[in-house]
């Protein structure tokens, strides 16, 4: 399960490349699918609110696909939470956790490859089977396919996507399975690797899976040689937004790549921009196209290029995305062109509104700039999404109320808020100083635990927030304004 907001940007590249080298292929976002297929199922669960909820799915849909869910949060809320509501009621009996968001299974591990084979060696058993086993069979039974490329991002997919890879083992045995993706990509940069899921998967691929394709059928690549994404496959009427956004990534990595704990740190992953002018005719080309309403910049961070380039040319649709807090942001005239360019919210990591946090976290900015950024975006009219993040091995208690009532004296400039709960990465070097003894981790885990050094643990934190930073009237009012499930992805819309 990921957010069925937008179609994903990853296979839009690679349709890109095959649809230029006239490479034939079908492209199937089994995730909307999927979820569409739950959510229009008719299921007999004597449950007053979900036969209320059940009863307006078709016009929750609607709503979320035009302007009106978002004219009203309250309204937008309800119409999620109805959804939510009869997908809950599509597993009702399995003790499965299922959101639009988020795909928890009681019995089995995503991060423990023996239970992620288990949902492979029974996929009928899996709350998606009816969808995949129909489609699946009927396109490739169809077109005649013989490779199957799996993109894996989240954790939230691994279960549901080895089912699918089980599946197709046992009705299609000559298929050739090809997996890849960013979570793909961190599993295979774990140190001692192997690929545990032999007999399932063929190859797995780290990084861009476009020299794969191009090798698989012998196509060469002139180094100079750039692909426009392709969206003309996609079910862009389908997705749960206004229709459509367009998601673009710029570039890969990060510009920056020095925040501690980052993954683009610890994976060493190299900065790969696009050029500006490139990304206006990719932009250009796919709005004439297929004529989105938004346009969503994936890049880690917006460079300053790209942020010249486009208020020199904007793409005449609103966008929005993540930007670093640098100099350029707080420059008033320079915030203006960005709005009249389009830009409509920018995403700010933040992290932490103590000084000595930031500079032990190395995010290269001071809290003043800091300010000034928020204040000129906002004097501007381009909206906030602030990220913050709790519970890092050099916050206290103290540096957590820095960060609230930093919060607090900008509320009437930040439009919305994401706090999170650090997580240990288990394979970053800087982590080994803090892990926990005799902390048990499944092969494939990502995330470990450690003994804060100031007893600052994740109970300590889920407290802070609960009984003081979402119970602060000036935060409390950011907080209820951030739409449920979708958060960013829908944010612009309000
Ligand atoms: S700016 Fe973001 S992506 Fe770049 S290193 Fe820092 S946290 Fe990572």
């Amino acid at each position: 399960m990921a957010k069925p907001g937008e179609p994903p940007a990853g296979i839009a590249k690679l349709a890109g490349v095959m649809k230029a080298e006239n490479i034939p292929h079908t492209v199937i976002d089994a995730n909307c699918e999927g979820i569409l297929f739950l959510l229009k199922g008719k299921y007999e669960w004597d449950d007053t609110w979900y036969k209320r909820a059940a009863r307006k799915t078709e016009q929750h849909l609607h709503s979320l696909r035009t302007d009106r869910a978002y004219q009203n949060i309250n309204r937008y809320k309800q119409t999620v939470k109805d959804l939510y509501r009869v997908l809950t009621a599509s597993v009702r009996n399995e003790g499965i956790r299922i959101t639009l968001s988020d795909y928890k299974h009681p019995g089995f591990s995503p991060v423990k490859s023996s239970d992620i084979r288990k949902a492979a060696g029974s996929p009928e058993a899996n709350t998606f089977y009816r969808y995949f086993e129909q489609r699946l069979t009927s396109v490739i039974e169809q077109t005649g396919d013989d490779i199957v490329g799996i993109s894996l991002f989240y954790l939230n997919q691994v279960l549901t996507a080895f089912a699918m890879i089980g599946f197709l083992r046992k009705r299609f045995p000559c298929i050739r399975i090809i997996a890849g993706g960013g979570l793909v990509n961190t599993w295979m940069k774990k140190p001692g690797f192997k690929n545990p899921f032999s007999g399932l998967v063929d190859e797995f691929v780290a990084g861009p899976g476009e020299n794969i394709i191009l090798c698989l059928y012998a196509k060469k690549r002139d180094g100079a040689t750039h692909y426009t994404p392709s969206y003309s496959l996609f079910p862009l009427d389908s997705y749960l937004s206004p229709p459509y956004i367009l998601p673009y990534a710029a570039s890969r990595g990060c510009p920056w790549k020095k925040c501690a704990f980052c993954p683009e740190k610890a994976e060493n992953n190299t900065y790969v921009p696009i050029p500006p002018s490139r990304v206006l005719q990719d932009i250009n080309l796919i709005s004439k196209q297929n004529k989105p309403v938004l346009l969503h910049l994936l890049d880690n961070a917006i460079s300053t290029p790209l942020f010249n380039a486009l208020t020199e040319n904007p793409p005449g649709i609103p966008w929005y995305g993540y930007a670093r807090i640098t100099d350029v942001l707080a420059d008033t005239d320079f915030c203006i062109k960005l709005k009249k360019a389009g830009c409509v919210m920018l995403q700010i990591g933040l992290e932490s509104g103590d000084q000595e946090v930031l500079d032990a976290m190395n995010k290269g900015f001071t809290l003043d700039l800091a300010s000034r950024v928020i204040r000129t975006l906002h004097r501007a009219g381009i909206v906030t999404y602030v990220y913050l993040l709790f519970g890092t091995p050099w916050e206290t208690s103290i540096s957590a109320q820095h960060t609230l009532e930093f919060c607090a004296r900008h509320h009437h400039e930040i439009d919305f808020i994401n706090p999170a709960i650090f997580n240990m990465p288990v394979c970053d070097p800087a982590c080994t100083g803090y892990k926990t003894e005799g902390f048990y981790n499944e092969d494939l885990s990502l995330y470990t635990d450690f003994i804060h050094p100031e007893g600052w643990g994740r109970r300590e934190v889920r407290q802070f927030l609960h009984d003081w930073f979402k119970k602060n009237k000036a935060i409390t009012g950011i907080l209820k304004a951030t739409p449920p499930f979708f958060n960013a992805n829908h944010a612009p819309f309000f």
